[in-house]
């Protein structure tokens, strides 16, 4: 098959028998609830755009491993060029969905298990790469949206994961059996698990030999018995159980995240990954992060661009486009969102061969992309709730509009300039509010400072990187000390 349509994937969605609970109630039917549709409109534009022979390039690869089209969500990175058409893919679906489409943590958890899975069996002399490696033709062959889980809810963080009163707090292997392990814990903030088919376990930070249970990665279908998933709040989220379309700010498109419960879940032999090579867990979890880190170099610049045309119409539908301190601040927010492209393209340019033969992106540039997310993204927004004006947080609902008695009155009052009916305007505020308050400001703001690691994680890894002793170096040169 190679490539499915996104009506094809959806259907595919259908077939899952998953253990999906939302507001305190177990979901039959995922795939149409309306609070939970959206999400996946999302992740179907990943199929649609790559339906599209306007977006061929950027969309579709070639396999490495099959010489087939596939589709460049599951592509193994081959060089420079591969990285940054991945940033410019993740550019365009920002822009086209406003929000996160969740299929790049998948991706993103590829590119590092395929690496890290090479190392350990050089070392070892085990057999992961070439298991995951069957596993990955099969995920391109039936063109799959894979969840990469990282995150454990970690318990006490001043204590190591078998230091933990309750020894679940991180994912481990409670039994080894010759068939395959049975494993449990958790993993929180899981971003699209219910829109995808198998889920990518890895395991959420360097291990020690004494926490080597813990250090294991697997693959599993999303509907294994023994997996719960609960659904994760949003704020305004209920506003999609109302049924209209414009309180909800953007009616098509949203994003997910979910804790996920691993109770007693076996995995078959054949889909381990790792299982005890502690030694190897954190270099799979920096290159992870590091690919990740690079990803909102293109995610959210995208929802930025949508955010600063929202900003702009609204400007426009006030009557204050000219205003040269609003146009400054558009310039500024361009700025900003521009840097951070800037970012994920240069971490891309730089990337390097690993020795498995795909390509990783350069750590030091990739880790600075992602510490300006933690900070630009709330500047943007800053700037777009200025623009806007209070009316965004203050503005009476659709039904009012639509009333048969007060809904003139909204009209009237919350009149844009001539020719641009008040509904419009009402919409693009109740984007801007979405995007900056709402649903996807968990996509747009709290994950650009928490999504793939906090900022501090970023500054460990830039101290550590940044050469020090080189530059200080070549300040002796300019000076003529020798040591
Ligand atoms: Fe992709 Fe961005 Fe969502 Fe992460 S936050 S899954 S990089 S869209
Ligand atoms: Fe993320």
């Amino acid at each position: 098959m190679a490539l499915m349509t996104s009506d094809m994937y959806i259907e595919s969605l259908r077939k899952l028998n998953m253990e999906v609970y939302l507001l305190g109630e177990k979901i039959e039917n995922p795939v149409d609830h309306p609070m939970i549709r959206p999400s996946l409109n999302s992740v179907a534009m990943t199929y649609k755009l790559a339906e599209q022979p306007e977006y061929e390039d950027l969309m579709t690869a070639t396999s490495n491993l099959t010489g087939k089209k596939i589709n460049r969500f599951t592509h193994l990175h081959q060089n420079p060029e591969d990285l940054s058409k991945k940033v410019k893919m993740q550019r365009l679906l920002g822009q086209k969905t406003a929000s996160c489409f969740q299929r790049c943590v998948g991706m993103d958890a590829f590119n590092a298990v395929y690496s890290t899975t090479y190392e350990i069996d050089k070392k070892y002399g085990t057999e992961y790469f070439n298991r995951f490696v069957e596993f990955l033709k099969y995920v391109q062959e039936e063109d799959l949206t894979v969840d990469g889980a990282m995150t454990d809810t970690k318990g006490n963080r001043g204590l190591s994961p078998s230091k933990q009163a309750d020894k679940d707090l991180f994912l481990r292997i409670v039994e080894k059996r010759e068939d395959g392990i049975v494993v449990r814990g958790a993993k929180a903030h899981q971003t699209g698990m219910i829109n995808s088919h198998e889920v990518l376990v890895m395991p959420t930070q360097t291990m020690r030999e004494e926490d080597k249970d813990y250090a294991v990665c697997f693959s599993v279908p999303t509907d294994t018995k023994g997996i719960k998933i609960i659904y994760g709040r949003q704020s305004c989220d209920t506003r999609k159980l109302e049924g209209g379309s414009l309180d909800v700010g953007n009616p098509k498109f949203g994003g997910h995240e979910a804790l996920v419960i691993f109770d007693d879940v076996f995995v078959p032999a054949d889909r381990i990954f790792m299982c005890g090579e502690y030694d190897f867990s954190g270099i799979l979890v920096e290159r992870f992060a590091g690919y990740h880190r690079q990803s909102y170099g293109g995610c959210k610049v995208g929802v930025g661009d949508v955010l600063i045309g929202a900003a702009a119409l609204a400007a426009e539908y006030n009557g204050v486009e000219r205003a040269s301190h609003i146009k400054d601040k558009i310039i500024e927010m361009t700025h900003l969102n521009e840097t951070l492209y800037s970012c994920g393209l240069a971490c891309s340019y730089e990337g390097y061969p690993t020795e498995a033969g795909n390509y990783e992106i350069d750590m030091l540039l990739a880790n600075v992309c992602k510490q300006n997310v933690t900070r630009f993204p709330y500047e943007i927004t800053r700037l777009a709730e200025d623009i806007t004006g209070g009316l965004f947080v203050t503005m009476p609902s659709e039904r009012d509009l639509e009333h048969p008695e007060i809904g003139r009155y909204v009209e009237k009052y919350l009149a844009a300039v001539e020719g641009v009916p008040t509904k419009t305007k009402m919409k693009v505020l109740r984007l801007v509010e979405n995007l900056t308050l709402g649903t996807a400001a968990v996509g747009y703001r709290t994950e650009s400072m928490h999504g793939a690691g906090s900022p501090q994680a970023q500054r460990i890894m830039i101290s550590r990187q940044s050469d020090l002793n080189h530059k200080k170096q070549l300040a002796k040169d300019i000076l003529d000390i020798k040591e």
